[in-house]
């Protein structure tokens, strides 16, 4: 198959050549002018709202409220917590200036509002009976990365922050276990990803944190990518900001904290998990465009096919289908078609004069070796909804498969490292910090996750030997 201008590079190629020339050509996004900043254009960040619909109703659904806290935080917020501050350190934006003069106190463009929001929960948490206290806040943070990539790594992203406050360990574990479900599900039921949810080791854990949990996806090219995290924080916030309650007994007591967040990075899972050489291959629950129209023809039968296409789109639209007419007539047929293509939208209709005649439409899938349908232009709208979700459907099973595919229990250094350069390896390990390092200096591999359901098992650290850790085997893989 000949590569043109429109066409990107073959992932087997190159697949990060593949991925950075499709955010640009299937118009997601463009590149910012400040280092590691993008552009979300309206395609793209119509599949970002997707993303926030589904996440934000679950989060609304399970207790939590919205509410907004300020960008610009304090410098000596960031300080109180010793871990925090030195984890975030390196990516901290600082504003020193403002209003032509300098600031007394530096004010930090939020890399996360742990330290913000804990200073209000102090003030609004006083008695056990305004616990829990369940808050999430939509906001862009930034974090100056030093090898940006789009939506996988930017120095300003787009997220959702989950931040709660309880009366003990229990209830403050059991609300980071939600957060960890709540984001396993719509990475699985919406954007199709089979991600595997676990707990991070110490040395990936997130600054301030007593534990972190991670979902974890793999890409086409088997690396992983860290899709969600839910932080159980114990009482370190609450310690540095005061965040206390008096129990029920009268006794002033600390509460309990946990974070989680999702970004815009989940739109770079969706492209590496589901795209292919010949472009985007989105989920039905997260495309913009579900169905696009494409009338044919020119002059008279131009018009009439084209009037047929927005007839079709307004019952499709009725029977709850997002569709699109793509009549941009000076474009051939097969330029428009392609073009969906790249753009990945799960089923093209194609309308003639031939098929206006016949009072039909042929059905083009995305994926799927089928070929082309002929289908009723009458019937087309009870037809769609569930062309739709046996398209969602295949997708996640067809992730599935690779990942099982690629994921491989192995006991010995030389299958570990086969494993780990094209998926992932299962595999025990000595928890300790020095060992961890060593494995990523000489294959680039980490440790990804200790599985939740993975079987209690015990056996010899992969690389030095020695008696295993976690009572489970941990997944090691390259990743984002
Ligand atoms: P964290 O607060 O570090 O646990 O981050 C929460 C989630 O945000 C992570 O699990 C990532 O999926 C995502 N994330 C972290 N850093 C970035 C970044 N630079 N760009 C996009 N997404 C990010």
């Amino acid at each position: 198959m000949g590569r043109d201008e429109r066409g990107v590079t073959p992932q087997h190629e190159d697949f990060s050549a593949w991925y950075n020339e499709l955010v640009a050509k299937a118009q997601l996004v463009d590149r910012g002018p400040a280092k590691g900043t993008m552009v979300i254009r309206p395609y793209g960040y119509r599949l970002w709202e997707l993303i926030q619909d589904e996440l934000d109703r679950r989060i609304k659904d399970t207790g939590h409220e919205n509410a907004y806290f300020p960008l610009l935080i304090p410098e000596s917020y960031l300080q109180r917590e010793a871990d925090h501050v030195e984890g975030f350190s390196p990516e901290l934006a600082v504003v020193t200036h403002a209003g032509g003069k300098e600031l007394e106190e530096p004010l930090i463009v939020r890399p996360t509002s742990e330290t913000i929001i804990g200073e209000m929960m102090a003030k609004w948490v006083s008695s056990h009976r305004d616990l829990p206290l369940l808050l999430n806040q939509w906001a862009n943070v930034v974090r100056w990365e030093l090898r940006p990539r789009m939506f996988l790594r930017t120095t300003e992203f787009l997220w959702q922050e989950g931040h709660t406050a309880h009366a003990d360990e229990a209830d403050a574990m059991r609300e980071t276990m939600l957060a960890l479900d709540l984001y396993t599900e719509v990475a699985r039921d919406v954007a199709a990803i089979p991600v595997v949810p676990g707990e991070k080791t110490a040395g990936e854990r997130f600054a301030g944190a007593v534990r972190t949990f991670t979902i974890e996806g793999m890409m086409r090219d088997g690396k992983a990518l860290q899709a969600g995290t839910s932080h159980y924080m114990g009482n370190n916030f609450a310690k540095a900001f005061d965040i206390q309650y008096t129990s029920e007994a009268g006794q002033l007591e600390l509460c309990h904290t946990t974070s989680w967040g999702m970004s815009t990075r989940m739109i770079g899972g969706v492209i590496m998990t589901h795209g292919d050489d010949k472009g985007l291959v989105l989920p039905p629950r997260l495309a913009p465009y579900q169905v696009v129209i494409v009338p044919i023809g020119r002059g008279v039968q131009g018009a009439q096919t084209s009037a047929a296409a927005r007839e079709l789109a307004g019952r499709l639209k009725a029977a709850g289908v997002r569709a699109h007419v793509d009549d941009r007539a000076q474009l051939s047929p097969g330029f428009r078609f392609h073009d969906w293509e790249l753009r990945g939208a799960p089923v093209r209709l194609e309308l003639g004069p031939r098929e206006l005649e016949s009072g039909t439409v042929m059905m083009a899938k995305r994926l799927g070796d089928e070929g082309k349908q002929n289908i009723p232009l009458s019937s087309a709208p009870e037809l769609l909804p569930g062309v739709l979700e046996n398209f969602q459907a295949f997708l996640l099973h067809r992730a599935t498969e690779f990942r099982d595919a690629h994921t491989v229990r192995v006991e010995s250094w030389d299958s570990f490292t086969e494993a780990v350069a094209s998926g992932w390896a299962l595999v025990f390990h000595c928890g300790k910090a020095a060992c961890e390092a060593d494995i990523k200096a000489k294959v680039a591999a980490t440790p990804r996750c200790i599985p939740l359901d993975g079987a209690p098992e015990t056996g010899r650290c992969v690389l030095c030997g020695d008696a295993s850790d976690y009572g489970k085997r941990v997944i090691f893989g390259r990743a984002y």
